[in-house]
């Protein structure tokens, strides 16, 4: 594949090893090991002497046809695949730190990435310092003689609050430490991390890469040097967070519509965050693309549209936001995003239920506060259901 295709093109022919058949889609690889044809070749495979797949824990050909696709997508040298977003976090962290290795990370996080910080990698003396994901000054403060990684999520999740990639990664240079990047809520379509100077992006191909909510999945991506021969694809590959062939073989598919999928979900986002800015117990709405959001500005720069995600806050609290989630009719209540039909969560008595009240307020995730994943449906559909439970309110 030529590196001058656009990304549209790329997501459809890119990872292609057309087997004796000769299919035209790609094929799924159902195997948990490969076949050698003598003593030796085994050997020589297992030495690294010979290249080729033995066991599907390590590479499996549907799973690396996935990581070449969206290796490309994301301008990247090298792409390892994971069971899930939260693994290739993990993977990240186990195969580049130690501990007494310090990370400087975004308040702002994802839930569950939040807590594998804070409680699991905290137990293995690995520290975390919180800091606001749109202070760069407040990163360059924290960061101190063994810190290793700066974590950010941009827009985050649920705020959408946007961080200065570039800036981050200048930090990042001068502390001689890595700066990752966890793209999920833009994907390759909207936001390419590595181009702004970021080491690592990660990926819960989970939301959007796949984009009809079927299976799990993740990818670490980033130079070779630092994804193979450091540590993440050596730690994947022993400890065995690795990606199935069947939900590599269903992200794949999925690739191929992102960028149409993504410029439909950014369409219908902006829209429905107009509305629900004028809506009367509406309190504020979080959605990059409105001159409202405070990075606006960074916005339009780093990212090629705002994205699918909006949230709100309801005037009455946790009351107000219950009951629109009661009342929708077609909208999924379901903490799960990046899908083509609707989602809605309320984030504090979910997704973030299990941080304490302090972090949440000082994150901003208020009890009033709303998420909604943009779907396809058509916009007036998305907006009568959520009027339903906003005129109650
Ligand atoms: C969902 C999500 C994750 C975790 O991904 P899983 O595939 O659910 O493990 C990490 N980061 C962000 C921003 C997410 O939305």
């Amino acid at each position: 594949m030529s590196d001058d295709f656009e990304l549209e093109t790329l997501a459809l022919h890119t990872g292609i090893h057309r087997s004796q058949f000769n299919e035209h889609s790609e094929a799924l690889y159902l195997t948990s090991s490969f076949v050698f044809d003598n003593a030796a070749q085994a050997a020589a495979r297992f030495s690294g002497a010979e290249p080729g797949n033995i066991y599907s824990r390590f590479t499996n050909p549907t799973v690396t046809a996935f990581e070449e696709r969206l290796a490309a997508l994301e301008g990247a040298e090298t792409c390892v695949a994971t069971s899930s977003g939260m693994s290739a976090i993990l993977a990240c962290v186990m195969g580049l730190l130690s501990a007494g290795d310090h990370v400087v990370a975004s308040r702002s996080l994802f839930g569950a990435t939040v807590s594998l910080f804070n409680n699991i990698l905290r137990r293995f003396d690995i520290e975390t310092t919180f800091v606001s994901a749109t202070d760069v000054a407040a990163w360059e403060a924290a960061v101190k003689p063994g810190t290793k990684l700066l974590f950010v999520e941009t827009p985050s999740n649920p705020l959408t609050e946007i961080s200065d990639i570039a800036a981050l990664a200048a930090v990042a240079k001068k502390a001689g430490a890595w700066l990752a990047v966890d793209n999920c809520f833009c994907s390759p379509a909207l936001q390419r991390p590595l181009d702004l100077g970021a080491d690592l992006v990660i990926h819960s191909a989970t939301k959007y890469l796949e984009g009809q909510g079927r299976v799990l999945g993740g990818a670490v991506l980033g130079k070779r040097n630092l994804v193979m021969e450091q540590g993440v694809f050596g730690f994947l590959r022993t400890a065995g967070p690795s990606l199935s062939p069947f939900n590599a073989w269903v992200i794949l598919k999925g690739m191929e519509t992102l960028k149409i999928r993504m410029e439909a979900h950014s369409a219908n986002a902006l829209q429905i965050a107009r509305w629900l800015e004028v809506q009367p117990n509406v309190a504020r709405v979080h959605y990059p693309g409105l001159p409202s959001h405070p990075q606006y500005e960074l916005a339009k720069r780093q990212q090629k549209t705002g994205g699918g995600i909006v949230s709100f806050e309801l005037k009455n609290g946790k009351e107000a936001a219950w009951r629109v989630v009661d009342s929708v009719c077609m909208i999924s209540i379901t903490a799960n995003l990046g899908d083509v039909k609707s989602t809605l969560t309320h984030p504090a008595t979910t997704t973030h239920a299990r941080i304490s009240q302090e972090s949440r307020d000082a994150a901003g995730i208020t009890d009033g506060l709303l998420r909604i994943a943009v779907g396809l449906e058509a916009v007036k559909d998305i907006e009568a259901d959520l009027a339903r439970g906003l005129s109650a309110t």
